[in-house]
């Protein structure tokens, strides 16, 4: 796994280098957002570490045009909280971000997180293909789109079929955290209603996500 740190503070570079290389990852460095790009084109990586405030071309910059040729994780490592939610929006495209300063066990956690989320394999079952790379659904030829925490419940539940996952479970597999809980676990059921309208012929009669009473929710086995 090659991990590209673009970070202009040599100090804090040097600390994410030597920790994630302590994990076994492959670094390669970057101490602008053109050394970042050329980089980027030259070679193959699995996850980017990618500070906002760098001289010349701008983390957002860099972000963007990333985004337009490559799907690979991008975490942003940012002082300035208060543009947080447009960095991880779709316009510039993040995946995550980590608030300076920050504790480098946070930073190999994050990296972890996304590496094995980057992982995930499709499950082709009952008709449907779930594409976690590209974030689909494919039944009957056709292509359905669903939002990303739709699209996450249903790849939970698809990926362990007959399993019967409670609400709390659902919440922890495929919800973004940094959402208040209480506006979450109110809309699992929501999803899972969004989800069968768009995936079964009859969501009355559900076929693939199937209500447990008092428990949860199952794939059909
Ligand atoms: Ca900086």
């Amino acid at each position: 796994m090659k991990i590209l740190i673009v970070e202009d503070e040599d100090a804090i570079r040097e600390v994410e280098k030597a920790y994630l290389a302590r994990t076994g990852y492959k670094i390669v460095e970057a101490k602008s957002g053109q050394e970042a790009m050329i980089k980027f084109r030259k070679s193959k990586f699995d996850l980017i570490i990618l500070d906002l405030n760098l001289p010349g071309k701008e983390g957002i910059a860099v972000c963007r045009e990333i985004r337009q040729i490559s799907t690979v994780p991008i975490i942003m490592v940012t002082a300035r909280v208060e543009e947080i939610d447009e960095i991880i929006g779709l316009e510039i495209g993040a995946d995550d971000y980590i608030k300076k300063p920050f504790s480098p066990g946070i930073l190999v956690a994050r990296v972890n997180s996304h590496l094995r989320k980057a992982k995930r394999y499709s499950i082709k079952i009952n008709g449907l293909v779930i594409d976690p790379e590209k974030m689909i659904v494919v039944k009957n030829n056709k292509i359905i789109t669903l939002t990303t925490t739709q699209f996450n419940i249903l790849y939970t539940l698809a990926t362990h079929p007959g399993k019967v996952y409670t609400r709390d479970e659902i919440l922890n597999h495929a919800y973004d955290k940094s959402l208040p809980p209480d506006i979450l676990d109110r809309t699992v059921d929501a999803h899972v209603k969004s989800i069968r309208k768009a995936i079964e012929a009859d969501p009355a009669n559900p076929e693939y996500i199937l209500t447990v009473i008092g428990k949860g929710y199952k794939f059909h086995e």
